[in-house]
């Protein structure tokens, strides 16, 4: 099979029917052999009764998963991924925002360019203003702190991957925003952009909205961020930290005593050592030395322990 389309959708039900003709007329005109999955993500509207018409009408090409209840866009997501059979995997959105039209362009730079992962790029953007500043903002953060320098928009819906990286990526929480740097993180590093046109939303409204999504995804890069560069081997991190911290403490706490010895020895005057300032910053230096060494040795126990520990990305073995 050429193509999975995976398309999590939340209340969607006036798009569903109209999205599925288009993608079918295109694939139709390029002959791609496909399949369609519809991840529905605890709708309450019509949309599950609109992917069962679907599915009988076309059992072999739409497929559909339906959750029991909302879990976002990322699980939906995952689970599509598992199911997904095509050697390339294209992402959409449900709301008409993302043209089928672009499938067989992006098919194109995965089959024949070699691209792991092509990300649109919704250079006219038809959503309002109150998304499309933070958005700048947010992709200026994700290239700097992903080395991704090449992709502007990194939560664009319309993607493509190569069958390999949604098999070896684990999309969750609301990861979604950083699949390019999750890719990468699992070492899949051909990615590509490709320009894509987005039209306004034709019905109902947009399902992220509100602040907490900016902070929310702020803290998600930094897990990443994080994970990537030191979740193997916290200690190198805190430990590191910790022990000089401890070591500048304790050298400044014997500075000084010796200073108090040194006057107390030359008969100048002298103060008790817990009137200087500097013992209570030595003090402190030392303790937070060492709470960090701890957490850096809890986090390598935790560590150990977890089940995906020796989880290495093996590409070819023979
Ligand atoms: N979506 C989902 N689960 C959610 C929220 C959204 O599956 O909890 C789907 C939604 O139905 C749509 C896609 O994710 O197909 C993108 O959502 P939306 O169009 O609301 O986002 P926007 O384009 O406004 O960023
Ligand atoms: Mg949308």
């Amino acid at each position: 099979m050429d193509i999975s389309v995976v398309i999590p959708l939340y209340n969607e039900d006036e798009s569903i029917g109209e999205l599925f003709g288009w993608i079918k007329r295109v694939m139709e005109a390029h002959g791609f052999s496909y399949e369609v999955i519809f991840v529905n993500d605890g709708s309450t509207d019509r949309s599950w009764q609109v992917i069962e018409q679907l599915h009988a009408a076309e059992p072999d090409i739409v497929h559909g998963i339906k959750f029991r209840r909302n879990y976002g866009k990322s699980p939906a997501l995952y689970c599509g991924f598992e199911q997904a059979r095509g050697n390339v995997v294209i992402t959409m959105d449900a709301d008409l925002q993302d043209s089928p039209d672009e499938i067989p362009a992006l098919y194109r730079m995965i089959t024949d360019e070699g691209y792991d992962l092509v990300s649109g790029y919704k250079q006219k953007r038809k959503d309002p203003l109150s998304k499309t500043i933070p958005t700048k903002l947010f992709n200026a953060t994700a290239r700097l702190v992903s080395g991704i320098h090449n992709l502007h928009d990194f939560n664009c819906g319309l993607k493509a991957y190569r069958s390999d990286v949604v098999k070896h990526i684990e999309v969750y929480g609301e990861m979604h925003r950083y699949i390019p740097y999750l890719a990468k993180n699992a070492g899949f590093d051909k990615i590509g952009e490709k320009a894509v046109h987005h039209q306004a939303r034709k019905f109902g409204k947009s399902k992220f909205m509100g602040l907490n999504r900016f902070v929310n995804g702020y803290l998600d890069l930094l897990s990443l961020w994080f994970l990537d560069s030191f979740g193997l081997k916290p200690m190198h991190v805190f430990g590191f930290i910790g022990t000089i911290m401890f070591m500048v403490g304790l050298l400044s706490a014997l500075l000084v005593g010796a200073n108090k010895l040194y006057a107390l020895h030359a008969g100048q005057p002298y103060t008790l050592v817990t009137d200087s300032p500097y013992f209570y910053l030595a003090l402190t230096t030392m303790i937070l030395g060492t709470q960090l060494f701890v957490a850096g040795f809890l986090g390598e126990l935790i560590s150990r322990n977890s089940s995906l520990r020796n989880n290495y990305q093996i590409e070819k073995e023979i």
